[in-house]
This record gives structure tokens, sequence and C-alpha cells, in this order.
């Protein structure tokens, strides 16, 4: 496999097209943004962790039967992943009510509802990703009725098996963000993008202390210890 042309340059990953039609590489930059692009900043390593913390989970996932993008892991920075084409829209699974949602709904950060909480937003960074409902989102063409009852149904066993996997680890996952495509092959609706610290919040169960991008959005401290202390935690255990 050969790595060709840049394809993509984003703010916190970049991706280059292979000599492969249906494979991509991804590479993890150490620059962190938040806030719509309005906050941004670089952590050493930080692109290194997310890479090996990604990699970890989706394979994770792909083992257990919930098809993602990702192939393998093939350096300290990049990812082999099967080439989709991207559904703008975001999946948010959440046990707690943390962050934006919280605001919205006027309930203390880490409120625990009784069941878990779907959310559907619209990818969009121009409009701030709004929450959408999926009616809006088959009316916007971004996703058929069936593809949404697909996106719904692997976030929620995606992040039910990810919550399992953090708690024997010694971690609590908050809440996840999921991004889906169709997958370049088959077509088949898989996840894509990355499920790290960068896309969740992650809490230490016995100290209560955020593992996340939280530390960065509210500076809380450095970003690259935390995101290590994630990793050691999951490497602390049998995946
Ligand atoms: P919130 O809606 O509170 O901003 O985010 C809910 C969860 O989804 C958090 O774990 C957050 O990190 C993740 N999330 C939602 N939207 C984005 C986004 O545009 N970029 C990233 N990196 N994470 C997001």
């Amino acid at each position: 496999m050969v790595k060709r042309e840049l394809l993509f340059n984003g703010n916190e990953k970049q991706v280059y097209a292979t000599d492969d039609p249906n494979l991509v590489i991804f590479r993890y930059k150490d620059v962190t943004v938040a806030y719509n692009n309005v906050k941004r900043a670089r952590f050493n390593g930080k692109g290194i962790l997310d890479n090996r913390i990604s990699s970890i989970l989706l394979g994770y996932l792909n083992r257990k039967g919930v098809e993602t993008h990702f192939v393998e892991q093939i350096s300290d920075r990049e990812q082999l992943c099967r080439k989709i084409e991207i559904i703008p829209l975001e999946v948010v699974f959440h046990n707690r009510i943390a962050g934006t949602l919280a605001s919205k709904l006027g309930v203390p950060e880490g409120y625990k509802p009784d069941d878990i909480v779907l959310d559907l937003c619209y990818n969009n960074d121009e409009l701030g990703d709004p929450l959408v409902n999926r009616s809006q989102a088959v009316a916007l063409k971004l996703a058929s009725c069936d593809e949404l009852k697909q996106m719904f149904s692997m976030a929620k066993r995606a992040g039910t098996l990810l919550t399992r996997l953090f708690d024997k680890a010694g971690l609590e996952l908050v809440d996840a963000k999921m991004e889906f495509g169709r997958a370049a092959d088959t077509g088949a609706i898989i996840i894509s993008d990355e499920i790290s610290p960068d896309t969740c919040r992650i809490w230490d169960k016995a100290t209560g202390e955020k593992l996340d991008k939280d530390c960065f959005r509210l500076d809380l401290g450095d970003v690259s210890e935390a995101y290590a202390k994630v990793l050691d935690k999951l490497n602390s255990i049998k995946i």
C-alpha cells in the first residue's frame, strides 16, 4: 500500500489517498481546537495519544461486530482506514448530561438520567453543528430513514460496549460523539472519524477528574497528561 496525495487538511487530522481506491490514511496532528475553531493550541504528543486510543477503541468495536472505518494502526500518528462517503451528521451518546446539553436543558453538569440519551446534530461549522431531528435530516437529504435507524442502533451498541470497556479500566464514559459514512467498497453504514478523548467525555471513576478535551476547553490542565492517563488505564486491561 502506497501513500498518495493529501485529500483533506483538517485542524486536527489529515487524510491521504493511497494506491487502493477503497483505503485512505488518517494522520493525527498535535493541534487541538474547540468552540467551533475559536480556541486553538498545540500539545506535544497529543496526536500520537489520540491515534493510539482511537485505534484501540475502533479496533475493539470492529471485533465486537460494530463496523467502523478503522483497518489498522500503521505508525505512531497514522491509521489505515476504509474510504467512506461522509454523512454530515453526528450521533452523540450520553450516559450523563454534560457540556452543551446540560446548559440547554438547565440541568447540573453530570446529571445522570435513568437511561442513555441519543442526540443527532448536523455537522455544519457555519451553523454551529445544530441539533436536528430525524425528519429534518431526511428533508436535507443527509441520510435516509433506514440509514438513520442503523446509525442510532450502531451508536447505542457502540456506546454501550465502550461504557463497559472504560468501566473495566476505572474510567467513566460520560458521552461520546460518533460520525458515520457509507463505505466506498460495500456501501454499508460504518462508524468513521475518531473515538478518543477529543470526541468523548471521560472521567476518572475514583476521583472524577476530567480526562478529555474539557481539559482544554475549560483550561483544567495539561491535555497530553490527561490523555496519557486514559491510554495507561486502557493498556492496563485485557481488551
Ligand atoms: P457537546 O455537545 O457538549 O459540545 O459535546 C458532547 C460530546 O460530543 C463531547 O464528548 C464532545 O467532545 C463531543 N463532540 C460534539 N461535537 C463535537 C465536535 O464538533 N468536535 C469534537 N471533537 N467533539 C464533539
